[in-house]
């Protein structure tokens, strides 16, 4: 065996930079933790080709005296803390003093700093040496320039992603730690253009309003409670806001941003009833507690925490969250600010009318009398379903409805334009007649020789995930216009990958228009979206294609497919029409494969009667 030695303080810093160093992100975000520590309310980064080239943080903070700073780049050097106890009572972002270290052994790095707002003083560093020195005037803070990180690990070079996702990867980080910094204003700017921008007036509603925008911020409510551990406030939105994915679910402790599944999945739970599965709320839970009732040194880089008393944080989330929702008004109102600016530029068709909240209900009573009621709109569905009525309907076909003794069912199946037109697909199962509804999500049917049992939730799923995934595999996408284009925002990491995935969103047949900070402009989309989840669809299509998860095309639009089809589906628990049921079991009848749902799970039990008879002791 080779003779055992002790490792050089470089090869140490090194290995710990694969550790806490991962990429362009991690690096502005020890950076930035460190100006913070230090106590700066303004912070500034500045990136060269998203930082590949050269990260900036600069500082108005306290800064480093000429001896401070040379023992900065350390390993193990701190002033955050000084022994054991303090370990336990962190109330500092950092504590472990290898930020810095790790970050000068994988780059070229440069320091300038001032204690006293005059004398300064400024070095340079390569693989974790001080290569030049001197004393110069400068303002009091620090600034700390990282260029060609990882010149000298190649596997890291490597690993290194784009430049739009690393930049997407920073000003994700900038927009949650500037949540968790109200007070502090950051700056965030690429090859001199403005990403991110927020003013350090203490109002995190003004934060939210910087990244999501002022529509969203307007939407969110606010949210205080406290219990005798926990301190919690924030903002969560109400349920016109959401997102399909829980990474707008913005978690603080004592100033630390972390992650924390456990939390994720409280909120997720408070929300259960009011947004739909896979759906998940815009939130900022700045949660205070005890330092000592809470261990942040269980993960590298400290992202995650471990709390002491969890049952006491999760019934104070779940509660202020659900008293919140109950308490607040969510009628989703169908027109914002900045569609009502839309609708100003856009030719307005005379016959609907788009502008109102309500519309009409005819009522069917004593014998064919009819009541005209007037219906307040509270969901986007219910709007669209009624405006799609009075656009294609004639008065003729009101006065068949009037000659008709049921109630029109007014919610439609699902069908794709010129679906009609299809041959007529070989059935799978037999043709099925409605029998019933069990639960409220089991659909009873039967023919002459079979009882079958149907999850309506499954079989929908797997009428949609086979439609739509037939509309993905044509070579045309038939696209249309829409009279009121779609406003989407995204934030400015979102907004970087949309940007740069461009080409796939309009392979799919959406055209986008970016109108700069964040705010997009749909006019064109395909014809198979169904009509009323416009918004929905193109803003699910357009997250899943800049979350990266299109490996492969076909297994990306697979996927987007079920999620797709998840989402249209009628849920367990939920009554239907007998006319809804009757197109869920012909619909069915058609699919490829009628008997599992997208994920697998199966869509129809079947019972002869002969078995039925058994049961019975009839045969
Ligand atoms: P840690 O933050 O865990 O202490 P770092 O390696 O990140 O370790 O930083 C080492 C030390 O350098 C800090 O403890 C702090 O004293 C000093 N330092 C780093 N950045 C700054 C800054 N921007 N302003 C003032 N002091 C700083
Ligand atoms: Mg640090």
């Amino acid at each position: 065996m080779p003779e055992i030695k002790v490792l050089s303080p470089h090869l140490v810093n090194l290995i710990k930079a694969g550790e806490v160093i991962e990429n362009v992100a991690s690096v502005v975000k020890e950076l930035v933790e460190n100006s913070i520590d230090a106590g700066a309310s303004m912070i500034n980064v500045t990136l060269q080709e998203a930082g590949l080239k050269e990260i900036i943080v600069a500082d108005n903070g306290c800064g480093m005296s000429v001896a401070e700073s040379r023992l900065s780049i350390q390993p193990h050097a701190t002033s955050k803390i000084a022994n054991e106890n303090d370990l336990f009572n962190i109330s500092t972002l950092g504590f472990r003093g290898e930020a810095l270290a790790s970050i000068v052994a994988v780059s070229k790095f440069k320091v300038k700093t001032c204690c006293d707002g005059s004398r300064g003083y400024m070095f340079t560093a390569t693989a974790g040496e001080i290569t030049s020195e001197c004393l110069l005037a400068l303002p009091q803070g620090t600034e700390i320039s990282v260029r060609n990180l990882f010149y000298n690990t190649v596997a890291r070079l490597q690993n290194l992603k784009s430049e739009a996702i690393e930049l997407s990867h920073v000003s994700d980080f900038i927009s949650r730690i500037a949540l968790a910094n109200p007070h502090i204003a950051f700056k965030l700017t690429n090859n001199n253009k403005t990403i991110l921008q927020t003013y350090g007036t203490k109002s995190v509603l003004e934060v939210l309003s910087n990244i999501y925008g002022n529509d969203i911020a307007k939407e969110m409510v606010a949210i205080a409670n406290t219990t005798a551990c926990f301190r919690l406030s924030g903002y969560i939105s109400k349920i016109a806001v959401s997102r399909s994915t829980r990474s707008h679910v913005n978690l603080i402790v004592n100033g630390r941003i972390i992650r924390n599944s456990n939390i994720l999945n409280w909120v997720t739970e408070a929300y259960k009833t009011y947004l739909p599965l896979g759906r998940y709320p815009i939130c900022v839970l700045d949660i205070i507690v005890d330092p000592s009732l809470v261990d942040v040194n269980v993960h590298p880089t400290k992202s995650d925490v471990k709390f002491s008393n969890e049952d006491e944080l999760k019934e104070l989330i779940i509660k202020t969250i659900s008293d919140a929702l109950s308490k607040t008004d969510l009628t989703v109102s169908l027109k914002t600010e900045a569609q009502e600016e839309l609708l100003k530029e856009e030719p307005q068709d005379e016959t609907v009318d788009f502008e109102s909240d309500f519309s009409y209900n005819i009522r069917f009573e004593n014998d064919n009398k009819v009541e005209v009621e007037k219906i307040e709109f509270d969901d986007f569905e219910a709007k669209d379903e009624v405006k799609a009525q009075i656009l294609e309907e004639e008065i003729a076909e009101v006065e068949e409805i009037l000659s008709t003794p049921k109630q029109k069912v007014i919610q439609q199946e699902f069908k794709f334009d010129g679906e009609e037109t299809f041959e007529e697909p070989k059935r799978k199962l037999p043709k099925m007649y409605y029998i019933g509804q069990l639960f409220g999500t089991y659909i009873l049917a039967q023919n002459e020789e079979t009882f079958y049992l149907i999850d309506q939730h499954a079989a929908n799923e797997r009428i949609n995930y086979e439609k739509i995934l037939a509309e993905f595999k044509k070579d045309n996408v038939f696209t249309y216009e829409l009279a009121i284009p779609l406003k989407l925002t995204f934030t400015p990491a979102e907004s970087l990958l949309v940007d740069q995935n461009d080409d796939k969103i309009r392979e799919l047949g959406i055209a986008l228009e970016n109108f700069g900070g964040g705010t997009y402009t749909v006019r064109q989309i395909p014809l198979w979206i169904k009509r009323g989840f416009e918004q929905e669809y193109v803003e699910e299509i357009i997250m899943q294609i800049i979350a990266g998860r299109k490996a492969e095309k076909y297994q990306f639009l697979d996927s987007l497919a079920k999620t797709l089809a998840c989402k249209k589906s009628v849920r367990g628990n939920e009554y239907l029409s007998e006319m809804q049921i009757e197109y869920i079991l012909e619909d069915l009848e058609k699919c490829e494969n009628p008997f599992t749902c997208p994920h697998g799970r199966p869509t129809i039990m079947k019972y002869s009667k002969y078995e039925v008879e058994k049961w019975f002791k009839r045969v």
